[in-house]
């Protein structure tokens, strides 16, 4: 691959920076160089100039919490249909893979997903099988034995006590996981549990993290009660997803601030449950979706004025559409400039990746352009026709090639 240079954009770096007219040198795949002002150089052999004039530059979105296999795309079978083959899981899962790269989506950390689907798709996007993005993946996610084992079944690792906990984090890193996950609190979509209460015991969640951390690998928590939130906290684990109890008890924001431990607020997965598809759910639950939807909003504002790192995570469908959470996370409060960082460094950040959701040098370049400014419209990171470029290493993917 040669080089590249990206002239004559607006660039928003990814931590809050802006450059107004910005030259970007790319090498090997990585950010070489961030220069102000407009290309001087010329195209040639081995180097391409693609003038961006107009456009937005910015690094590809990262998204903290998705999971990649638990949404359909065919309508369920009619009667006396072909029976399906589950082999088609491997080609919707490929579709999805393919819809967030051409959304500029490129890098996303998977945080439950059936049986070893994510893992599967990590190694056929490695392998260059089918376009998608990084995937980060945890495996099977650790729970104590509990009613959403029954419902949510290969997705999850019952274990109970710490020695069980502790082997069951191994056998997700054995297995290829790239962090471990576990349910500190019950789940919301489970008529039978319930959020409030924290669900593995602290002892529990302390073996987990101590032996993640050893290995040199991060915790992320399923938490919504305040209990189990407190519990994860403080046990230090590194990311809360959902978190939105914690407007309730402000100091325990705080102390993700000074831990640098980072809220995943997934306000998509509330507005889901209470008015997107409240058919699918059962009505106990969608009231109560209702309610945690406030408190998730609520949470947002608390967590910013704390100071926590917030990052991106959908937690919901379809894939592709990942900027919606950005979108509320403004509507709920943030700058859009916020929305951004949390949809690119923060959740980078999330993940314990360096040089990925920021345009600077030695950075790997994946990076959307952008036709418009995403800072008084953010709505254009959901338009297929306003996102001109996607590079993934420096290639163009997922859109028409640079002109040459
Ligand atoms: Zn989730």
């Amino acid at each position: 691959m040669g080089d590249l240079v990206l002239s004559n954009a607006r660039l928003l770096d990814g931590r809050g920076g802006t450059l107004e007219r910005a030259t970007v040198h790319v090498s090997a795949g990585r950010v070489a160089e961030v220069l102000p002002g407009t290309a001087a150089k010329k195209g040639g052999p081995g180097l391409e100039v693609v003038d961006l004039s107009g456009g937005t530059l910015m690094p590809a979105l990262v998204d903290a919490h998705v999971h990649l296999s638990s949404y359909p795309t065919l309508p369920p079978p009619l009667r006396g249909e072909e029976p399906r083959t589950p082999a088609l899981r491997y080609f919707e899962l490929a579709n999805f893979a393919r819809d967030l790269v051409s959304m500029g989506v490129l890098t996303v950390r998977d945080v439950g997903s059936e049986g070893d689907h994510a893992l599967h798709l990590r190694q056929a996007v490695r392998h260059g099988l089918c376009p998608g993005p990084r995937i980060l993946t945890c495996a099977r996610i650790v729970s104590a034995t509990s009613p959403g084992c029954r419902i949510f079944g290969t997705m999850y690792r019952p274990a109970d006590g710490p020695y069980e906990v502790r082997k069951a984090a191994r056998e997700q890193l054995a297995a290829g996981a790239d962090f471990v996950k576990v349910m500190a609190t019950g789940a919301r979509s489970v008529v039978l549990e319930t959020p409030e209460t924290a669900q593995l015991t602290r002892g529990e969640v302390r073996a987990v993290v101590d032996e993640a951390h050893r290995l040199g690998h991060r915790v992320a928590a399923h938490a919504e009660g305040l209990e189990g939130s407190r519990v994860a906290i403080e046990e230090g684990v590194d990311t809360i997803e959902h978190g939105l109890s914690l407007h309730r008890e402000p100091a325990l924001l705080e102390k993700m601030a000074e831990n640098d431990q980072t809220l995943v607020p997934t306000l998509s997965t509330f507005h889901d449950v209470s008015e997107d598809h409240p058919e699918k759910y059962p009505c106990a639950l969608v009231e109560q979706a209702h309610r945690q939807r406030e408190e998730a909003y609520n949470t947002l504002v608390a967590a910013r004025t704390a100071g926590v790192r917030i990052a991106m995570g959908f937690d919901s469908y379809p894939l592709g559409q990942n900027a919606r959470e950005l979108i509320r996370m403004v509507d709920g409060g943030l700058a859009p400039m916020e929305g951004i960082v949390a949809a690119t460094s923060g959740s980078a950040a999330a993940l314990g990746l360096q040089g990925v959701g920021v345009v600077e040098p030695g950075a790997a370049a994946d990076l959307l352009v952008l036709d418009g400014d995403p800072l008084s419209e953010p709505a254009i990171l959901l338009d297929a026709s306003r996102i001109r470029l996607v590079f993934q290493g420096g290639a163009a993917v997922g859109a028409a090639p640079p002109p040459r």
